[in-house]
């Protein structure tokens, strides 16, 4: 039996208003007030008593105190202050959950050290510890916190979380598709991506605009390990869908400028076969993955650079 709060629209409520405050837009703030379907995300995270939660968005502490139940540490992070202190209050009988107060984001392109550093060391207590991430994410953030935790030290072994539908479909989109986008192909190039269940605004309070989705993406580490420089692959993939209806052939131009001439890039193209026509969309996963290590090769044979980087890398 969970040891908080059944999370409802009165309950909610309620407590808003003893605090004197409205849920805060600009942070993503819509509760998960269908129990059911916080169950459902608890349960679809398959936790157990090796794993070491990250939560992203403590909020009320609804999610956060299941899976404490569940896992052998949460370590959850929320940006706003009211909300770390009413959850603090919800969540005090528990004695395996970290709580900080601060942004999960250093930058759009950078998680903030002090996160990855608490999960490390909760990580560091037992060999057999996991690393997951499981949480009803802040929209606005949600892109950068999936991309940059599989671009990070430590990359969760699965991530079960809340996101706008729209978000959910690019993560599983095919090629071809009008989803398919860059994200696609850098997280499913080092991961499996599968959408649980689509859910209406009407779950959440107050409403979302938007339909949302759980999605549960289980790490491939022999997937991340076949690609010879992450970093590189990361930009690389960025630059080829930056004007994504435009030939392949313009981009690869354009983006590698100041490394390779034009017949350098022909030369790769020609080589893997793709005519004057081809356009990134149309490329699967591993055809992007055999095209950038491609490139990385001839970057290195024309200019020596050991380790080539992209004008956009971070
Ligand atoms: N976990 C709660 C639930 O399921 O009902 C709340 C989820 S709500 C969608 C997202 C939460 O993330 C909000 O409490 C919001 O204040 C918090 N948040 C927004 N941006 C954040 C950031 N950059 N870092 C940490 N927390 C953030």
């Amino acid at each position: 039996m969970t040891k908080v709060n059944r999370q409802t629209v009165s309950y909610l409520s309620r407590r808003f208003e003893e605090v004197g405050l409205n849920p805060n837009k600009r942070h993503g703030q819509n509760f998960l007030i269908d129990l059911n379907l916080l169950h459902l995300l608890a349960r679809s995270a398959e936790l157990n008593k090796n794993d070491v939660v990250l939560e992203i968005g403590t909020g009320m502490g609804s999610l956060t105190g299941l899976f404490a139940e569940a896992a052998a540490q949460v370590v959850t992070v929320e940006i706003d202050h009211h909300l770390h202190q009413m959850a603090a209050e919800e969540l005090e009988s528990f004695d395996n959950i970290e709580m900080l107060k601060q942004d999960a984001l250093k930058n759009k392109n950078q998680f903030a050290s002090e996160v990855i550093e608490a999960v490390q060391r909760h990580l560091a207590v037992d060999p057999d510890r996991v690393f997951k991430l499981a949480a009803n994410l802040p929209y606005n953030v949600a892109t950068p916190i999936i991309s940059n935790l599989l671009r990070s030290e430590i990359i969760p072994a699965t991530m079960t979380v809340t996101i706008q539908k729209e978000l959910g479909e690019r993560l599983v989109a095919k090629p071809g598709t009008k989803d398919y986008s860059a994200l696609s192909i850098w997280v499913q190039s080092i991961c499996d991506t599968k959408i649980v269940r689509i859910m209406s605004p009407k779950v959440f309070w107050p409403r979302p605009k938007v339909d949302s989705a759980i999605i549960h993406i289980v790490h491939r580490p022999e997937r991340r390990a076949a690609i010879a420089d992450l970093d590189f692959f990361y930009a690389f993939v960025r630059s080829m869908f930056f004007h994504r209806r435009k030939f392949m052939r313009s981009v690869a131009v354009s983006a590698f400028k100041n490394q390779l001439s034009k017949p350098d890039v022909d030369d790769v193209l020609n080589r893997l076969g793709h005519g004057a026509d081809a356009r990134s969309e149309q490329l699967d996963v591993e055809s992007m993955q055999t095209l950038s290590e491609a490139f990385r090769q001839k970057v290195i044979e024309v200019t020596g650079v050991e380790r080539p980087v992209l004008a956009n890398q971070s």
